[in-house]
């Protein structure tokens, strides 16, 4: 028996990190998942990979930076497994800009991704879940949620924006049985860093010391570490959890 046996998933930025590892652990706990990336190729990949083991799985070439692709991904979901209990929003992206070298275009660029596509894929996704009668709602924050990174400007300002967008949607739906809730992942090892430390010219061991120092566990987390904080959120077993941020950062908040 599965924790989501029966469940049909969204997940957006599934083929990749956190978004990649939520997909697996959800089909590997009985879910029928609809998971979309801009990358193409590799969604593609995990797909057929997940479908050649029997898995329920459906992928979509999709960028979430904008209203309609959101809507058209989760209604698309709903039409290709007949309902969606779960929408996972996971897709973001980094931005290394201050403020004064951060242009409008810039801003709107990543707030599309990490803050409004979070908000048009639960506008899909609230109208779906009325309809059962409940779902869940899981948004990708992060530390920054809470504590500045130095040169992250824009992505603490979204991820922050994230906290508070899970606590109004909670506050709103939760008498319609949708529970809404965030992870709050601290240094997780994912070709998001693995993209980073490259363009730094920074080593995969700095990065690890860098991790040791900033948490308690003393060690970067895996994104399967945050996909079982992602799954406990989506599944009954948090059937009294609405509103929260988890943290899922080795102690790096508490530290
Ligand atoms: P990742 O780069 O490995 O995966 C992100 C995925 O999202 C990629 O597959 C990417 O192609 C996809 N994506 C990006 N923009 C998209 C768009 N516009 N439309 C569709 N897909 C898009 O990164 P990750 O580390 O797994 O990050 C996943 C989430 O976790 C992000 O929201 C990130 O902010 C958050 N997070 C990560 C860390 C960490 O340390 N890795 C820490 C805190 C929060």
């Amino acid at each position: 028996m599965g924790r989501l046996d029966g469940k049909v998933a969204a997940v957006t930025g599934g083929a990749s990190g956190i978004g990649e590892a939520t997909v697996r652990r959800f089909v590997a706990e009985g879910a029928s998942v609809a998971f979309c990336d801009r990358d193409g190729e590799r969604g593609q990949r995990v797909a057929a990979e997940l479908e050649a083991s029997g898995a329920k799985v459906a992928f979509t070439q999709a960028d979430v930076g904008t209203e309609a692709a959101c809507l058209a991904f989760v209604n698309g979901a709903a039409q290709k497994f007949g309902r969606i209990d779960i929408l996972v929003n996971n897709a973001g992206i980094r931005k290394y800009e201050k403020i004064d070298e951060a242009s409008a275009a810039s801003w709107n660029e990543i707030l599309n991704v990490n803050l409004m596509s979070y908000a048009f894929c639960a506008k899909a996704a609230v109208p779906l879940m009325r309809r059962n009668k409940g779902g869940a709602i899981v948004n990708v924050a992060s530390v920054r949620s809470v504590i500045a990174g130095g040169g992250n400007l824009q992505y603490d300002t979204t991820k922050a924006a994230i906290a508070g967008l899970t606590r109004a949607l909670a506050a709103d739906h939760s008498a319609e049985g949708i529970r809404v809730n965030a992870v709050g992942p601290g240094p997780i090892f994912t070709p998001f860093h693995q993209r980073r430390i490259e363009a730094a010219g920074e080593t995969v061991e700095q990065y690890n010391a860098q991790a040791a120092q900033g948490t308690m566990l003393k060690r970067p987390g895996r994104p399967e570490e945050v996909a079982a904080a992602i799954l406990f959120l989506a599944s009954d077993d948090a059937s009294y959890v609405t509103g929260a941020l988890l943290f899922v950062d080795g102690g790096m908040t508490a530290l």
